[in-house]
């Protein structure tokens, strides 16, 4: 039996990433699972691997969204889970960030999420009820210099979560939201979308390494793929020491998104390692 036995679960931002190992997790799980991203080569890829299916959806565009819903109702004739996964990150100082730029990053975190909400949850009623889980972020609840526009529109998406869980909560449906830290993917870590590296996981080279990683390995491997030298970083900031894993983050998607959290709606769930938990003054 798995958690999400007979569930219909959508995933934006899916193609990689945090999605990506969502999608896997809830695949694993008995979840029809419905891979949405804009990159369609690697989302069509992963669709066909875990056996989901793709939709091209820009979670900006609200069309998009109708037509993501309509293809996701049509291959499984309903829909009542929703992961709205997809973001964007940009750094600039706040007086230098062009109107556009920050803009762009408030459609797609914040009115992607907005979006999402408003298509999915009459179809999520209609099927009875079901789950909503947001992304926001660390970022969503405390300050971060030369992430303005990033975490302005990830305060938003909790103020989002807080109200849809206000007024979804007649119809049956949970909504809640994830907030990581600091996660080894590629918007953390760009070196990631190297397609050598890309190679060496398809070999299963990142798996073994998941627990060698735990133990530090990836410190001493250094490898030049930017994973020794985050490390580094946020070992020295985070309290246990080291950068999380996107499957540690699809954990508590899936935790949100079952039975397990029956009773839990409109709270932000941190996952940092306990880098919001404060500051050490040794
Ligand atoms: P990622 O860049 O690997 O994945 C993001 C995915 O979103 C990509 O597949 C991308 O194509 C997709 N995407 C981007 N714009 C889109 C759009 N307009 N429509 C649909 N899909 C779109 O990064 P990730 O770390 O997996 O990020 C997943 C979520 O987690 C994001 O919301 C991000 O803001 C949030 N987050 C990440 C971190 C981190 O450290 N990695 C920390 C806190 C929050």
């Amino acid at each position: 039996m798995g958690r999400l036995d007979g569930r219909v679960v959508l995933i934006t931002g899916a193609a990689r990433g945090q999605g990506e190992q969502e999608a896997r997790l809830f695949a694993a799980e008995g979840a029809e699972v419905v891979v949405a991203d804009v990159l369609d080569e690697p989302g069509a890829a992963l669709a066909a691997e875990i056996g989901a299916t793709y939709v091209h959806l820009d979670v900006g565009r609200e069309d998009d969204w109708r037509t993501a819903v309509a293809a996701a109702s049509a291959a499984y004739g309903r829909v009542d889970g929703l992961v709205n996964n997809a973001g964007i990150l940009r750094f600039n100082e706040l007086l230098n960030t062009p109107l556009a730029e920050f803009q762009q990053i408030t459609q797609v975190n914040q009115v992607g999420v907005f979006l999402g909400i408003k298509a999915v949850a009459p179809e999520i009623a209609a099927a009875g009820g079901g789950t909503i889980v947001n992304t926001s972020s660390y970022t969503g609840l405390t300050g971060m210099a030369y992430v303005g526009a990033y975490a302005a529109a990830k305060h938003a998406v909790i103020g989002l979560t807080r109200v849809a869980a206000l007024e979804l909560a007649g119809r049956n449906i949970r909504v809640n939201a994830v907030c990581p830290g600091a996660i080894d993917t590629a918007m953390s870590n760009p070196s990631l979308l190297d397609p050598e590296r890309g190679r060496d996981r398809e070999r299963g080279g990142d798996r073994e390494r998941g627990g060698d990683r735990e133990r530090g390995g990836d410190r001493e491997r250094g490898g030049g793929d930017g994973g020794a030298a985050l490390d580094a970083y946020y070992g020295k900031r985070v309290p246990l020491g080291r950068i999380g894993r996107p499957e540690e983050v699809a954990r508590l998607a899936l935790f949100l998104t079952g039975e397990d959290s029956s009773y839990i709606t409109g709270q932000p769930f941190v996952i940092d390692g306990g880098w919001l938990a404060g500051v050490s003054v040794l």
